[in-house]
């Protein structure tokens, strides 16, 4: 099989990339190699009756195929570079946001339009955030809901389908550098050849990602993961904020060891949910566009950004570690009242039950000073009273801790300003590079 071009991978970036070729190249040859299913059949087995917890399918329904890890999220379209990855770094600031808008613009058109975007310019809230030693970062947020992404998504394979050759279920196994420029892609069913090949493997395909830099001997760097508790409080406690701003990023420096604490994915009227990475369960967090799938909780990470110098290189690996200490003593993910972590206990289902926050997600009443590393837990529960602050209530006892979340970075290759590898024709893009 010969193409103009391969993507590997259908998450965004690689919906992206096809959706780019099909506009600007009519004419090219492309095929996409995904090791997950077309978008209809993904469907977690985990109904919370008959299967409760994960059984490790071959390929995660949650994070594999059309549509990539973030299928089933929250649709949330943050438009800035303060956070959510360095893409700005090989393009500039402008280009970057500028190419935010343009994606922006393609998800209203196929089925996004009327959806709200939320924005902090101008908000009191970063005053009210400076005054508590919190610093709120700028960003303006397209929400579109779990339920409109999908549609979206639907509505982008019916127009790809008909350029790009689409081979779902089909992982690559291994990838060569042809000499003069291009690649040849290695599937179990096969090899094919393209002059350019574009690697979108994200989060689930880091493994992978560091054999092909391996055997390719692509130059690397990894030294961060991000670890922390999804907490769970009545919607109300966050409203002043989620009503304004929907989604807010909000930084706190720990007084006693100067760590970064940060507020990541906040689902307001939302869901806590499992996820699964490389099988190992962690936490999440889901909100619906639509009014009859709202809750009365909102839920949000709090995540210790945690990096490591030499010699230790496997910060991926440590943050699996914290999170399999949790799934072995929780067989999966672990709940808690802030109140009994305050005061050295176990949550139990009795005391869960007559607060006032009824958890979204059926996960095992524990005690989350046992998994966490101290540093990491001091610098939650430092964050947990900043905030209470700004949104009194935070740090009641009921609220509810989820644990563990992590956030996995994958190895940044090195690539030049086309994100293109040291081999003429092999670009990396989305969370698998930057
Ligand atoms: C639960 C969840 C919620 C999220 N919520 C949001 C949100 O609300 N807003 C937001 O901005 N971001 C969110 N994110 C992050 C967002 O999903 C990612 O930034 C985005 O998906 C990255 O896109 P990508 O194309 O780089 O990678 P991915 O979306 O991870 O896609 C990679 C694809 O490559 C495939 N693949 C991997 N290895 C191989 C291989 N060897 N061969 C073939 N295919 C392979 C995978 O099956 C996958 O489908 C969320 C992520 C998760 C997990």
């Amino acid at each position: 099989m010969k193409y103009d071009v391969i993507i590997i991978g259908a998450g965004p970036g690689g919906i992206f990339s096809a959706y780019e070729l099909m506009k600007t190249c009519p004419d090219k040859k492309v095929a996409v190699f995904e090791a997950g299913h077309p978008l209809e059949k993904r469907k977690c087995p985990i109904d919370g009756k008959h299967v409760k917890a994960c059984i490790n399918c071959p390929t995660c329904a949650i994070m594999n195929g059309f549509g990539g890890a973030g299928a089933f999220s929250d649709g949330k379209y943050n438009i800035t570079n303060d956070f959510g990855g360095t893409l700005y770094e090989y393009i500039g600031k402008e280009k970057a946001l500028e190419l935010m808008h343009y994606v922006d613009e393609i998800n209203l058109s196929h089925g996004g339009e009327g959806t709200r975007m939320y924005s902090t310019a101008g908000s009191e809230f970063k005053k009210l955030c400076m005054q508590n030693k919190l610093t709120l970062l700028e960003a303006s947020v397209r929400h579109l809901g779990t339920d409109i992404n999908y549609v979206v998504l639907k509505n982008l394979y019916d127009e790809l389908k008909d350029y790009a050759e689409f081979f779902f279920d089909t992982s690559v196994v291994r990838i060569e550098a042809v000499d003069g420029g291009g690649c040849r892609v290695f599937t179990e069913n096969g090899s094919a050849e393209c002059e350019d090949c574009i690697i979108s493997v994200g989060r689930s395909g880091s493994k992978w990602m560091e054999q092909v830099c391996a055997d390719l001997g692509l130059p690397t760097k990894s030294n961060r993961v991000d670890i922390g508790v999804r907490v769970e409080l009545p919607a109300v406690i966050f409203s002043h904020l989620t009503d304004q701003l929907y989604e807010s990023k909000i930084v706190y420096r720990t007084a006693k060891f100067e760590d970064s604490v940060r507020t990541f994915c906040m689902n307001p009227n939302g869901i806590v949910v499992n996820e699964n990475t490389n099988g190992i369960v962690t936490v999440n967090g889901h909100s619906f566009e639509d009014p009859a799938r709202k809750t009365n909780n909102t839920n949000f990470a709090l995540l210790v950004a945690k990096h490591f110098s030499e010699p230790f290189k496997d910060s991926n690996g440590y943050g699996e570690s914290i999170a399999r200490l949790s799934n072995m003593l929780g067989g999966g993910v672990i709940v808690q009242r802030f109140g009994d972590l305050e005061r050295g206990r176990r949550s139990n289902w009795k005391r869960i039950e007559k607060g006032t926050v009824s958890p979204t997600l059926a996960a095992t009443p524990g005690d989350l000073s046992l998994v966490l590393p101290k540093r990491i837990l001091d610098g939650i529960i430092e964050m947990i009273y900043a905030l209470d602050k700004i949104a009194p209530g935070t740090a009641n006892d009921d609220t509810l801790l989820y644990g563990v979340e992590v956030k996995f970075y994958n190895m940044e290759v090195q690539l030049d300003e086309n994100l293109q590898t040291a081999y003429k024709g092999l670009y990396v893009i989305g969370t698998a590079a930057v």
